[in-house]
Order: structure tokens, then sequence, then C-alpha cells
């Protein structure tokens, strides 16, 4: 609460009354603090890479690029911050039209259990590529053998579980396994992840879902994360009424869950 005090003083210079103003301004504070430490951080994140694209760039200026060895390192590090600024712009765009309810779902009736089968089946296929064969990696699924049909914009949910699935390959130590469930309650479908990686240390699990909170910043942008993706999975799920969170044991692994709303349609039948 703001108080202002006013005193009412007669021309004699009696004080003749007080006015006491309060206004809540905690919500409305809260609001401008954080659009405040939003402008920051995207600066801040912004120019990271761009200090790091200006350094490179000045060295092959001052002679790097005649440097056989030298240049196309270089050059791949600039190409590398510059797509990670793009998709960094790409996600901040998207927020700000979900923040200013521009963002339309197109909802269609899917079946969770072919569309998680579908993306698990893509990333069963990128794990044979090259760049990820001696990793080892392995996903486990457990899906239930019942058809759990939702009214979801299948892009959107698709880039969520994309986003997940994503974060336990990027934290999974060599020969880590990805379990990848499921499940339906009375009205909700539950999906999880479960990966055996490094954990989420207690203090950071409730803030992850924020936007730019990483819990190792340089190593998450050395990853080429933006920091967004679970900002804009959250706020995927809220458009449809689900929900995101997770658990976590440090040196064990993280679970990520998604629940979305759900009817039986059997039921309804009966
Ligand atoms: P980023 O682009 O940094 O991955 P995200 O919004 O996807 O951004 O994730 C935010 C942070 O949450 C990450 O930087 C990381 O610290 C933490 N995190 C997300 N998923 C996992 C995971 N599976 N295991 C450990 N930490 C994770």
């Amino acid at each position: 609460l703001q108080g202002e005090f006013s005193v009412i003083q007669r021309d004699t210079g009696f004080i003749s009354g007080v006015v006491c103003v309060l206004t809540d301004i905690t919500e409305q504070e809260k609001v401008e603090q954080e659009r405040r430490n939003f402008v920051s951080n995207v600066s801040h994140e912004l120019r990271t890479p761009l200090t790091s694209v200006k350094s490179y760039t000045e060295s092959l200026q001052d002679g790097a690029w005649k440097d056989p060895d030298i240049a196309p390192q270089f050059l791949q590090v600039i190409s590398t911050e510059t797509e990670r600024m793009i998709r960094m712009i790409t996600d901040l765009l998207n927020l700000s039209r979900m923040d200013q309810g521009k963002l339309q779902l197109e909802r269609e009736y899917v079946s969770m259990n072919d569309l998680f089968s579908h993306i698990l089946d893509r990333f069963d296929m990128v794990l044979q590529s090259e760049a990820y064969r001696n990793k080892n990696y392995k996903i486990q699924r457990d899906l239930t053998q019942r058809t759990l049909w939702v009214d979801i914009d299948q892009d959107k949910v698709t880039q969520v579980i994309d986003n997940i699935m994503n974060n336990a390959l990027k934290y999974s130590p060599d020969g880590g396994t990805i379990t990848c469930r499921l499940m339906e309650t009375h009205n909700s479908v539950v999906l999880s992840i479960t990966d055996e990686g490094m954990g989420i240390p207690r203090k950071d699990l409730q803030h992850i879902f924020e936007r730019f909170y990483r819990v190792d910043k340089a190593r998450a942008r050395s990853m080429g994360g933006t920091g967004l993706g679970l900002a804009i999975s959250r706020e995927v799920l809220m458009l449809h009424g689900g929900r995101i969170w997770a658990t976590s044991v440090e040196n064990k692994g993280s679970t990520f869950f998604i629940s979305l709303p759900y009817e039986s349609f059997e039921e309804e039948e009966w």
C-alpha cells in the first residue's frame, strides 16, 4: 500500500484537516517491475551473442580470414550465435503474441498416443544420426493402450513436447535413458518425460518456467538455449487449460509433466 498525506491548511494558518489517500500499488508495481526486468534481460541476452559476433568479425578483419584453419571456425561461431539470436527473437515474438492474447489456437481432436508416438519416432531417428550415435541415449516408452483424444493445437503441443525432449537429451549423461509415459486421470491426460541427468536444485525448480531463467546460464547458453523454451511451454499449456510442472532429484534426474484436459468419450456414450 502506498500512502499519501495532505494537510488542509487555512489562510489563517490553522490546520483544519488531514487527507490520507491509500493506493494499492503492489500489483501495479509488480507488473511494472517485471516489465523493467524483462527489457533488461532481453538487452543482456542479445548483447552477449552480439559482442561475440563483433569480436570474431573483428579478428577476421584483422587478418584471421587468411588462416585456412582458424577462419572457418570463427565463421562457424558467428553463424551459430546468429542462429541463436534469430531463435530468441522468434521465441520473443511468440511470447509477445501470447501476452497480447493475439495467438489463436487451431484446435482439433488428436489422439495423444499417436502424436506422442510420432514425436518419439522422430527423436529415435535423431538418436541414430551421426551427432548422437555415440552418446547411446535410449528412449523408453510406456504409453497407455487406451486411445486418448484431446482437443489441442497439434503444432503448439508438439513444440512443447519437442522442447522437453530436447532438454532431456541436452542434460542427459551418455548412455542415459529417457522414459516417456502417457497416462490418464479421471479428467486429464498426463504425459511425462524423465531423464537421468544432473537434475535441478530445489530452489531453482519453481523458477525454471520463468522467462530467461536458467540454472547455469553459461552452460545453457553454450548449448544453444534461449532460456525461453519452458516459459513458452507454460503459456501454450495455459491457453489449453492445461499445466506443466517438474520434479527433480539432483544428480539423479528430472521429470517434466504436462497435463491437458480430457473427457472420456466412451463414458459419455454410456
Ligand atoms: P534453455 O533454452 O536454457 O534450455 P528452457 O526454458 O528450456 O531454456 O529451460 C530453462 C532452464 O531449466 C535450463 O536452462 C536448465 O537450467 C533447466 N532445465 C530444463 N530442463 C532440464 C532438464 N531436463 N534437466 C536439468 N535442467 C533442466
